[in-house]
């Protein structure tokens, strides 16, 4: 599904150059639930830039499924992020006019499809992470966990390939968090396949293998049950 190969990313700040990606190299098959965790500046964002076809490398390799991402336009790479990825973010980034069947509806919208078929697939997908009874209500009307579950439903609605979370559980509760987790648990156990970024170690050990990055290299990977890959 994804395969990365020595990717580099660097920036210039005036004089210096700064290597948020030192050469990373990795792989995600298809049905697997990783986490990548690294402390602050270890460059996560930018490797969920990369994965997420929102920048693309310096040099070095990324493919999704099966095709390198320089071998597409941009058009194309906006249509690929809206039709395979599904984001999760830390914020929720659910428009707040808008109810929460709105909210999952909207991507589809984009996508053209049709109204029935957009309504059908928002309703299951909220009644799928527990939200059945609030599809009316707008984000303002709904706590933290609940907003993170209808921004879960939008990404599970468009059925993409793959989904990416970025600190999921950063702006909420410890509890609330320990349940979208296990409701990431679910989905994964349904088949999805789940990359998601972090710099809490008990997030991330809820996935089924760790990928820990520091100074824009991956120093260590870990299954979950403290099995050692890599160190
Ligand atoms: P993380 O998400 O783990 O905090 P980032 O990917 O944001 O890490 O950053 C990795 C490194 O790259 C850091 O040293 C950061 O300061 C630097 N960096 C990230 N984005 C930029 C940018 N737009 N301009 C300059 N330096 C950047
Ligand atoms: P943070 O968690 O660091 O506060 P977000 O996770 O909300 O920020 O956003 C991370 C990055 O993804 C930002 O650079 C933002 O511009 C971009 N982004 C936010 N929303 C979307 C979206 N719906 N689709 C694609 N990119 C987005």
């Amino acid at each position: 599904m994804i395969r990365m190969e020595n990717v580099i990313k660097k920036y210039t700040m005036g004089e210096e150059e700064v290597y948020a990606l030192a050469g990373v190299s990795m792989t995600v098959k298809e049905g697997e639930f990783v986490a990548i965790i690294g402390p602050s500046g270890s460059g996560k964002s930018t490797l969920m830039n990369i994965i997420g076809c929102l920048d693309a490398a310096d040099s070095g390799i990324y493919s999704l499924n099966g095709t390198p991402i320089e071998h597409y336009s941009e058009r194309e790479l906006a249509r690929l992020r809206s039709r395979q990825i599904g984001f999760i973010f830390q914020g929720f980034n659910l428009l707040p006019r808008l109810t929460a069947l709105e909210n999952v509806e909207l991507p589809m919208v984009y996508q053209n499809i049709r109204t029935a078929e957009r309504e059908k697939r928002a309703k299951e997908a909220l009644e799928r992470v527990g939200l059945g009874g609030r599809m009316n209500h707008k984000p303002g009307e709904l706590s933290g966990g609940q907003q993170q579950r209808a921004a879960i439903a939008r990404a599970l609605a468009t059925k993409p390939s793959l989904i990416l979370a970025d600190e999921p559980t950063g702006n909420l509760d410890s509890r609330t968090g320990r349940e979208i987790l296990s409701l990431f648990e679910e989905i994964h156990e349904a088949g999805n396949t789940i990359v998601l970024i972090t710099h809490d170690a008990g997030v991330a050990a809820r996935a089924q293998r760790q990928v820990k990055i520091q100074d824009g290299r991956i120093v260590g990977e870990e299954e979950s049950h403290g099995n050692t890959i890599l160190e």
